[in-house]
């Protein structure tokens, strides 16, 4: 199927008002989606804004006065409109009612309970339904929402920041301030963009971060620390700041967490710090990490960016739990220090753990390399 410069120019702005629910719809996809009259005049467009609220052709079509418009128009939506009732009733049902000559879909809902449905109905009530337009972009923009409804797991990125000789942290362990402010705007664009922020528990007793987002706007993500023995102390910023209650801690530690996390008292007392500890198994004396990540799914966390240290950094390759690569490198040395990528089990060249789909970007004075795992 051939599409003009006018259904890419459409498609396009669709996309770019789809991006301004992140970090607010998940763990919806985000959708945008413009109307154009028979004359191929736009008189409407909408996005997903929030979970539970309207889906994009709904807002689209509510933003247009003159239902008369309609009459022989062509809705362009990134994603395949629903065709089951979730939230709110099924998007396909409501378009299939208007006299539209034609619904153009970037992606099709890998969504098992849509997946070709809400294109089917369209279909049948006589509209011409033509997929594919800028589908990469799209299936880019959710890479989050469809690696979680396709795996059942969150989609997890590691962002590591090192010098130009490797190095993740000083000899002393002091590691804040690698990147300059401009790299650090963009991890705080990234928190508010994740559903959640992961680190380690030795980060989080040798930096005591908060994990918030600061430097941009945007909303403020969970926060997650992996405490094998549960033993953190209870005054970490974590815990005792405005965002206490949007902080898991996940354990293996079945002894301490039955000690601290009484259920009745979590009811009574969901702000509390046991409010929200993850209990699950342990694996070579540490926290299954993989068992965690399907536990935090079923929370509703699509994806997580983990801020971790070293030990993080290995588990989560060698368990082939992560997903994509931030990598940050300032132009500085250090000669030595903390190295984020060392216990690999790699011994041969043959056995490098060769990564995909790599771009560059330059960031004020950093280099910020992304990869796919
Ligand atoms: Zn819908």
């Amino acid at each position: 199927m051939a599409f003009t410069p006018e259904d890419y120019k459409f498609m396009k702005k669709a996309i770019r008002l789809a991006a301004k629910g992140t970090g607010f719809v998940s763990p919806n996809p985000l959708v945008g989606c413009v109307i154009t009259d028979r004359d191929g005049n736009e008189i409407g467009s909408g996005f997903h804004e929030r979970y539970g609220k309207a889906h994009a052709e709904i807002n689209a079509l509510d933003s247009i006065r003159d239902k008369s418009a309609l009459l022989g128009a062509t809705v362009y939506v990134t994603l395949e409109p629903c065709a089951h009732t979730g939230k709110t009733p099924p998007c396909a049902l409501a378009l299939r009612e208007l006299p539209l000559a034609r619904v153009v879909i970037a992606l099709q809902d890998p969504n098992p309970k849509v997946n070709g449905g809400g294109i089917s109905l369209l279909r049948e009530a006589g509209i011409m339904v033509e997929t594919g337009l800028l589908e990469e972009e799209v299936r880019k923009q959710n890479e989050f929402f469809l690696h979680y409804i396709t795996t059942g797991k969150p989609f997890v990125t590691l962002k590591v920041a090192q010098t130009l000789d490797g190095y993740i942290a000083a000899p002393d362990g002091s590691s804040q301030w690698i990147t300059g402010k401009e790299a650090r705007a963009r991890v705080h664009a990234w928190r508010a963009a994740y559903d959640a922020v992961l680190i380690g528990r030795n980060t989080a007793l040798t930096d005591n971060p908060r994990l918030t987002v600061r430097h941009v706007q945007g909303r403020q993500p969970r926060r997650i620390v992996i405490d094998g023995p549960l033993s953190l102390p209870e005054n970490l910023n974590l815990f005792t700041d405005q965002f206490e209650d949007r902080t898991y801690v996940v354990t293996h530690n079945e002894k301490a967490f039955r000690e601290k996390g009484d259920p009745m008292l979590r009811m009574l007392s969901p702000r509390s710090f046991q409010g929200q500890t993850l209990l699950v198994h342990a694996r070579e004396g540490h926290t299954d990490l993989n068992q965690a990540l399907s536990v935090l799914a079923r929370e509703q966390i699509t994806s997580i960016l983990v801020e971790p240290g070293s030990d993080l950094v290995r588990a989560f390759i060698r368990q082939n739990l992560a997903d994509k690569l931030e990598l940050f490198v300032a132009p500085k040395l250090l000669g030595g220090g903390t190295r984020a990528f060392i216990g690999l089990g790699i011994e041969r060249i043959a056995e490098a753990l060769k990564l995909s789909r790599v771009s560059m970007e330059t960031i004020g004075e950093d280099i910020l390399i992304t990869a796919y795992f």
